[in-house]
Parts: C-alpha cells; sequence; structure tokens
C-alpha cells in the first residue's frame, strides 16, 4: 500500500464551531441576543510582525490571539505554529476552548492564538526570534489575570520558556503564571507533557465503563503521533488496550498483532514522526479512519472525519484527541449509524485540566508530585464525564450534544449573572 498524506475536505471549522454552538442554542432555548454573543469571539488580535533570518534577511510573518470569551474567567488555549493558520481556524479553537474549560468547570474562558510559520523550516535561533517578537507583540492580551497561553500543534516547552522569558523581561521580573506547558524547572508542572494523553486513556476508561466492553484487549487505532496520540497509544497500551495502528501526516503503520509503541517512540528521528524502519504495513490516513477496531482515536488535526468518509468508518467508538476532528456533517453519519463519539471538548481536556493546575501551582508557588496531578486530573475527569452522561440520559441525546448543553449553559450562566456591562 501506499504512503500519503490525509488530503479531506476540511470545510471551514469556525463554520463548524458555530454550527455546534447553534444545536445547543436550540435545545436550550437561547435568545437572539446571547446566541450572537457566544458566536462572535471578543477579541481578534492579528499582526504582521518581522524577524530577521540567519541569513540577514528580513522575513515579515502573521500571527493571531483570539479570545472568545471570558464570562467565567481569564482566558485560556494554545498556540500553533502551522503554515495552515487562519483566522477562522483559530476562531473555532477559541470558542472550543470556551466549551472545553466550561465541561471540566475550570475558572477560564477560551482562546487560542497562531502564527503562520512551518516551524521546521526554521533554525532554533530563528524560531527563538519569530517567537519573542510574537510574544512581545501579543504582550498587550497576555498575563496571568487576562490570557494564559499554552502549547498546541507546532509548539513545546522550549516555545513556551522564551514567551514567559520575553514577558517577565517586560515587566522586570519573573512571571511564571504567564504561560503553561513550561519546562518543569521554570515553574511548569509535573505531568504536563503526558495530560492531555493521560486524560485520552481516562475518558477511553470511563467510555468503556459506560459501555459495558472492556479496555483491555480493545484494539485501537490512533491518527497522530505526536505529544496527544503518541503519549495516549503509550498509555493505553500500558492500560492492556491492543494498539493496532498509528500514523503521522506521512500515513501510517498497522499491526493486526499490535505495535511496540515504546519501540516507536525510541526509534522516531524527530517529534512526532514515525521512523521509516518500523514494522508493520504501511497505510494511509484514510485506510487508518477506516479500520475495524474496538477504538479509533483521530489526535492529529480537525476535519479529519467528513461526510465523504465518515461512512466507512468501522470502528463503534470514537474518542477525539484532536480538535474538531469530526465536521459537523459528518458527525451525523457516525450518530446515524449508532457509533459512540466522546467529543473533543471533553475527551482531550487533561491537557487544560493540568495547565490549570500548572497555573494554580505558579500563583501559590508551590508545586505538586506529579501523582498528585494525575490523582486530581483523573477526578475531574471522572465528575465531567459522569455530568456529561447524565445530560445524555436525561436528554436522549449524544455526548456531544450533552457536552454542548452543559458548557453552553455554564457560559451563559456566567454571563447572565454578570449581567452585560454598562
Ligand atoms: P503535535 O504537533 O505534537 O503532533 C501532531 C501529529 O499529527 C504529528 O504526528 C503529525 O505528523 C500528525 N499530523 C499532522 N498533519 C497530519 C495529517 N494531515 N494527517 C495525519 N496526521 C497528521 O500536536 P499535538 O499537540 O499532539 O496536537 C494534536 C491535536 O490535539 C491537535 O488537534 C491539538 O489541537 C489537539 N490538542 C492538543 C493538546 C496538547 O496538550 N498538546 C491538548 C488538547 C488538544
Amino acid at each position: 500500500m501506499t504512503t500519503t498524506a490525509a488530503q479531506t475536505p476540511v470545510g471551514n471549522p469556525y463554520e463548524a464551531a458555530v454550527a455546534q454552538l447553534d444545536a445547543a442554542a436550540e435545545r436550550l432555548g437561547l435568545d437572539a441576543g446571547m446566541r450572537e454573543v457566544l458566536r462572535h469571539c471578543k477579541r481578534e488580535f492579528t499582526v504582521n510582525f518581522p524577524v530577521q533570518m540567519d541569513d540577514g534577511s528580513i522575513r515579515v510573518f502573521t500571527g493571531y490571539r483570539i479570545h472568545h470569551n471570558e464570562a467565567r474567567g481569564p482566558v485560556k488555549g494554545g498556540l500553533r505554529y502551522s503554515l495552515n493558520v487562519s483566522l477562522d481556524e483559530v476562531r473555532a479553537l477559541a470558542m472550543w476552548m470556551t466549551w472545553k474549560c466550561a465541561v471540566a468547570n475550570l475558572p477560564y474562558g477560551g482562546a487560542k492564538g497562531g502564527v503562520i510559520v512551518d516551524p521546521r523550516a526554521l533554525s532554533k535561533r530563528e524560531l527563538e526570534r519569530l517567537t519573542r517578537r510574537f510574544a512581545a507583540e501579543i504582550g498587550l492580551l497576555i498575563g496571568p489575570d487576562e490570557d494564559v497561553p499554552a502549547p498546541d500543534m507546532g509548539t513545546d516547552q522550549q516555545v513556551m520558556a522564551w514567551i514567559m522569558d520575553t514577558y517577565s523581561m517586560m515587566h522586570g521580573h519573573s512571571v511564571p503564571a504567564v504561560v503553561t506547558g513550561k519546562p518543569v524547572t521554570i515553574g511548569g508542572s509535573s505531568g504536563r507533557v503526558e495530560a492531555t494523553g493521560r486524560g485520552v486513556l481516562f475518558v477511553a476508561q470511563e467510555a468503556c465503563r459506560d459501555r459495558g466492553v472492556a479496555l483491555e484487549g480493545a484494539t485501537v487505532a490512533v491518527q497522530g503521533f505526536g505529544n496527544v496520540g503518541s503519549v495516549a497509544a503509550k498509555l493505553l497500551a500500558e492500560a492492556g488496550a491492543r494498539v493496532v495502528a498509528v500514523s503521522d501526516a506521512r500515513g501510517g503503520v498497522y499491526d493486526a498483532g499490535g505495535l511496540d509503541i515504546g519501540a516507536l517512540l525510541a526509534m522516531s528521528p524527530a517529534h512526532g514522526v514515525i521512523p521509516d524502519g518500523a514494522r508493520g504495513e504501511r497505510i494511509t490516513n484514510e485506510q487508518l479512519l477506516a479500520l475495524d477496531v474496538d477504538i479509533l482515536i483521530p489526535a492529529a488535526l480537525e476535519g479529519q472525519i467528513h461526510a465523504g468518509n465518515a461512512g466507512r468508518i468501522r470502528a463503534p467508538m470514537i474518542i477525539e484527541a484532536a480538535n474538531g476532528p469530526t465536521t459537523p456533517d459528518g458527525d451525523v453519519v457516525l450518530n446515524e449509524r449508532g457509533c459512540y463519539v466522546v467529543p473533543d471538548i471533553l475527551a482531550n481536556s487533561g491537557g487544560v485540566i493540568v495547565s490549570y493546575f500548572e497555573w494554580v501551582q505558579d500563583l501559590q508557588s508551590f508545586f505538586w508530585e506529579e501523582s498528585e496531578v494525575n490523582a486530581k486530573l483523573q477526578r475531574i475527569m471522572q465528575r465531567a464525564f459522569a455530568e456529561v452522561a447524565a445530560l445524555r440520559d436525561e436528554h436522549h441525546c449524544t455526548l456531544r450534544d450533552a457536552a454542548y448543553l452543559l458548557a453552553v449553559r455554564r457560559v451563559v450562566e456566567a454571563t447572565q449573572v454578570r449581567g452585560i456591562f454598562p
């Protein structure tokens, strides 16, 4: 079989996000004014900024930082470095962050940011200069009480360290709580790197309990082998599941007997990349999505499951580790086919939950053991899952509908009790 990048009609993620919100608003009977408030992102910041490259030339990059809603607290959300970053993508991701924080009942609103850049095409010094300049530009918006960025696709602990340092230089003292996902030596939290993947494991355990099926021995396919996908695959395998397929942007590997995730990670030539010498059959990302497995975990990027391929998906359970991996029309097909979908705003909230712990630890300058972090993460995820499942049973709807009901209702309550200024 040949290996190609996943080419799919992704659609407009912001339109998808608004469609999901509208469905929840309809169920909740929200008035037109409240719907308008929630549909819009409160602040949208675009900046075109110069960076000096190693050869002395100057390039201008475009970056965004968007705040969707801050009714429940300071805004929180990742920073993405990718050539695919666009205003509408960042808007959608900011809105999804609002709902994700509300489902987990964290005291945050939603934000997101990004720079249109291929970080792998820059040297480390260029990446640092780009990051520091962008951090200075969004310095107007970010801060522990205002907006707390975190890593997302294409950014990592090092990028967060540069942002923390730049912000601290501008304020004359160290401000660790301005970002999360930092290295532990400068105020990062134990357990943060693995948190999203670990949260996917906790959610998979709850989902299997909910469905009355065993996780042990279940076959699993994971799309994406980056921070989220590789950790989820590793922890699921450790929990007794059989991970039969994983993929990166170029395609994947499949072994019906189960892959050795530890060995794949040890052989990986770069972050998120499946080694060329990996054992197993080469498959495309489309083939991975259509595998006959018990659990499918899209952990790469948005819009991967859509009306054009949802009919081919055979997995009875999907756990959305990526943000927005299923388009609304793809979701309709999955629902018609009785597929059990744990939505992104519940399934991948482990990252923001431990980011919340990191922020709390930074503000108190008092740090927790990793076991404490993981136990608290599990408790919050179990509670969120139980609350969503209870609403699903009450309203006879899907887990996604129930998660949106819970989230939108919480944001509406906060907006109403605060009132509209002035
Ligand atoms: P990452 O950059 O670490 O890894 C991304 C992976 O996806 C890589 O293996 C890459 O090769 C693969 N990929 C890229 N394009 C692809 C394509 N077209 N088809 C298949 N695979 C492709 O990113 P990450 O941090 O693991 O994030 C993955 C997803 O999870 C994103 O949707 C992100 O928004 C979401 N998410 C991340 C976190 C976090 O803490 N990192 C938290 C919540 C949600």
